[in-house]
């Protein structure tokens, strides 16, 4: 038959329409599709187990005699139950079967069954293993399903079709496409891990030779499963691998000079002394300017830990050698505050700065635009406006994306259409574990600020509950007495913006007139006028405002060092890079920094470890991997885009420990590839690279 893992499974003839129907309606397809549509879990049928020897919370296989059966009403939930007693030669158990009165009909003494059910104890006759609601099975019927003696593997339920018919499909499929199953793996990665073909390694998982070790098999430990997700990852990291050697190292970009005059400037624009990791994360980045490859650099440093000025820094040199830099950030407030804070540090060295973002009026508008055009705003500071279609650059050579997460590829992508290939510098503050970041951006090359600057205080972070609320607000007017400022989170709606305002006002009404009565107070939310949140915002960083009543318009970057004080009303309702985001407003001067937590008595289990969290950690990574952990990649921001949701068996948290691994084989591979193979090969990653990207969503960058 010719089937290949390409052929629609519509073209399969002896697959019902029906089914066909169903199948697609689940994502599945093509051959390959379900050919990759691996079992969730396997029953072990391999041998019955004697009655004698049953082990409490196992599934297992159990072959024996009906003794007895006993039909009962529970008195208060009037569920009927029966009570079926199994005999071998070992000992007796019962089988209980709620609410399935046919069974007494099937079950009748004297009979021999197999049944298949996980073990445990019973509540009336503690001394007799029990099994509920097991599988029942005649030992006819059971042979005819070709269950006893392996391990019989359960797919997700489809459609209407049955675990059962799925693996019929699979098992026939797989006999007859085996020619067509070329390998994707290359020779030196399976001969490295001793992997199995793909082939053998398919035929496997589907059904697991019967000497295989349960435990082995639950844990997928073993060399078919391991290598399938082995060629998950490695074909997801080879696209980008491809994509970087073929796309940014080529000698397209802008090689930049950085001459001692230039240096002598980056010393005037610096207003502090860097720490040592912003020293190291800026000589990467400026050897990367220097190189004639576009620069494509992810800088990951924590909250707080200084990543602006370094932006700053590079964005000089790219106006000293002639170009316009770009810094777009996520937010209207950021850009405003990022514009702010670049204003005064090119001051004394007479770069001026302009302003691009959503909320200005039509006159200014043109009129940055014009300057952008023309070539006089050689730095330009904004949000996604800065990339709209009518912004065009006289010369852009250096963008920088802050708080990347909250951007996808194809942001990257239609930047990078509006200058020659300009270098890219983007900024995250590590939403994103390491090894997930690996993965995602698998096209960029990493920089990491593991370092505060100096002075930096740890926030203490306090959890209280509602009842508490009047002291905790007391205790912040006695912060206020004492010269500090405070952040005062309104719980989070997200459902609609407008009730948002609404409880942001009405949390500001509630203070204003009660236990912060007296105090200067300014609120800020999203649907405020840009003029009004400007003032808000700059008579907060001034000092004159004392709190500031906010949703969670200023989770990213805001910063102003005066504040000691976060107070985040109904915590239990943000996500948790959201919290550590927040918490990292304050804690940014040298005083004493607190966050407080305030929910309700109750909350969620997920609430709570949140909480734990937090309490527990200050490392935005570790707070991230948490987040892994609770969430799964799949919620986690960026994944998505990163056509992460595509993966068919790996599975970045369990999986996790592959990752540097793979991407270190891919990169070897690539290159060793591309230059074996010459045009031929590089014709042929960029086939492969077209497919990839539209097998996981991607944008084709190029
Ligand atoms: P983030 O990495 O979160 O974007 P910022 O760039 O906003 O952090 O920096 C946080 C604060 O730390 C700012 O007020 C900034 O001016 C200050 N800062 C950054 N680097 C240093 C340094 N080396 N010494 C002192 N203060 C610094
Ligand atoms: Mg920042």
């Amino acid at each position: 038959m010719a089937w290949k893992l390409s052929t629609p499974l519509r073209d399969i003839p002896w697959i019902p329409a029906n089914f066909v129907e169903d199948l697609r309606a689940a994502g599945i397809e093509t051959v390959e599709d379900l050919l990759y549509d691996l079992p969730i879990r396997y029953e072990d049928w391999r041998e019955a187990r004697p009655i004698g020897r049953l082990v409490s919370g196992r599934e297992t296989l159990v072959r024996g005699v009906v003794t007895q059966v006993e039909r009962r009403v529970t008195p208060r939930q009037r569920v009927k139950l029966l009570r079926v007693y199994l005999q071998d030669s070992t000992g007796q158990m019962v089988l209980v079967f709620f609410n399935q009165p046919y069974m007494a009909k099937r079950l009748t003494p004297g009979l021999e069954v197999f049944a298949y059910g996980e073990v445990g104890r019973d509540r009336d006759y503690w001394m007799f293993p029990c099994m509920q609601n097991p599988q029942v099975f005649l030992p006819e019927e059971a042979q005819r399903r070709d269950l006893p003696g392996r391990y019989v593997p359960i797919y997700r339920k489809v459609g209407r079709l049955t675990t059962r018919r799925l693996e019929t499909f699979i098992q026939r499929l797989l006999a007859e496409v085996r020619d067509g199953l070329d390998e994707p793996l290359p020779q030196s990665v399976r001969q490295k891990y001793h992997f199995p073909d793909r082939a053998t390694a398919l035929a496997y998982v589907h059904q697991p030779p019967s000497d295989l070790p349960i435990e082995t098999l639950q844990t997928h430990q073993d060399p078919a499963f391991q290598r399938l997700v082995y060629e998950d990852l490695f074909l997801l990291q080879l696209g980008l691998a491809f994509r970087r050697v073929l796309l940014y190292e080529q000698p397209v970009g802008i090689a930049f000079r950085v001459t001692p005059d230039i240096e002598a400037d980056i010393q005037r624009l610096l207003p502090f002394e860097l720490t040592v990791a912003q020293k190291r994360v800026l000589q990467e980045i400026l050897a990367d300017m220097q190189k004639p490859q576009p620069l494509h650099r992810l800088l990951q440093g924590d909250v707080g830990s200084g990543k602006t000025i370094i932006a700053a820094a590079c964005m000089l040199v790219a106006v000293r050698n002639g170009y316009q830099a770009c810094l777009m950030a996520p937010t209207e407030i950021l850009a405003e505050q990022h514009f702010y804070n670049l204003k005064r540090w090119f001051r004394p060295l007479e770069v001026p700065v302009a302003l691009l973002i959503g909320g200005l009026r039509k006159r200014e508008r043109a009129e940055v635009l014009r300057w952008i055009a023309q070539g006089h705003a050689p730095i330009v500071v904004g949000t996604h406006a800065l990339f709209q279609e009518d912004v065009q650059y006289a010369r852009l050579g250096f963008v920088v994306i802050d708080e990347q997460h909250r951007f996808g590829v194809r942001h990257r992508a239609r930047i990078r259409a509006k200058g020659q290939r300009p270098d890219t510098l983007v900024m995250t503050a590590t939403p994103i574990p390491r090894s997930l970041a690996l993965t995602l951006y698998g096209d960029l090359d990493v920089s990491v600020l593991d370092e505060l600057p100096p002075g930096r205080q740890p926030v203490e972070t306090r959890h209280v509950t509602t009842r508490y609320r009047e002291d905790v607000y007391r205790w912040v007017a006695h912060q206020l007495d004492e010269g500090h400022q405070a952040y005062i989170v309104c719980p989070l709606i997200e459902e609609s913006e407008k009730l948002q305002v609404q409880a942001a006002t009405r949390l500001y009404e509630e203070l204003s007139h009660g236990w912060l009565r007296g105090y200067r107070l300014g609120l800020v939310h999203g649907q405020l006028k840009r003029e009004d949140r400007e003032a808000v915002m700059d008579a907060f960083v001034q000092g004159d405002l004392q709190a500031l009543v906010a949703t969670t318009v200023i989770e990213v970057g805001v910063d102003n060092p005066n504040a000691t004080v976060m107070v985040i009303e109904h915590a239990e309702r943000f996500g948790l890079a959201q919290l550590h985001q927040l918490r990292g407003r304050v804690g940014r001067g040298s005083a004493r920094s607190y966050c407080i937590l305030i929910t309700p008595p109750q909350v969620g289990a997920d609430a709570k470890v949140r909480i734990q969290a937090l309490l527990e950690y200050r490392s935005g990574f570790d707070i991230a991997e948490i987040d892994l952990r609770l969430r799964g990649p799949g919620e986690l921001a960026g994944v998505r885009q990163a056509g992460l949701a595509r993966l068919r068996v790996a599975d970045l948290v369990r999986d996790h420990a592959w990752i540097p691994r793979i991407r270190q084989d891919v990169e070897e591979y690539a290159r060793r590839f591309l230059a074996a193979s010459g045009e031929a090969g590089r014709q042929q990653a960029i086939r492969f690279l077209r497919q990839w990207a539209h097998h996981y969503g991607l944008v084709q960058v190029g």
